[in-house]
């Protein structure tokens, strides 16, 4: 343990070094109001998230193998059904409205209150 944690905090102190934006910056330049959008982007993309996968996303069945899957064909190659959601909102295009919608509220939160 002693003798890995010199060559770490040696590591971590050189990236300092060359990123000096990353140490102690935050309190001078970031309001609070920027540091609460963080936190409120991020609850309001995983509720996007959840509200999207139980509602839009598609859910689909592989007959052949008689299971719930999210890909056609199934990873067996037989066709798979479309049994609930909206045709081509996969998991893919769920996760991309809801991290679009997290990057949404946090940069609209911090605009809001930006002087
Ligand atoms: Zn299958």
């Amino acid at each position: 343990m002693t003798i890995v944690a010199p060559p770490l905090g040696g590591s971590l102190f050189g990236v300092g070094r060359a990123f000096p934006f990353l140490a102690g910056a935050v309190s001078p330049v970031f309001s609070l109001a920027t540091l609460l959008a963080i936190p409120l982007g991020g609850v309001a993309g995983a509720t996007a998230d959840s509200v999207l996968g139980a509602t839009v996303q598609e859910l689909r069945r592989c007959d052949v193998c008689d299971r719930a899957c999210e890909t056609d064909p199934h990873a067996c190659g037989a066709p798979s059904r479309l049994v609930r959601g909206v045709r081509g909102f996969s998991n893919d295009v769920v996760n991309l409205l809801a991290t679009a919608t997290g990057a949404a509220v946090a940069f609209g939160f911090a605009t809001a209150f930006a002087r």
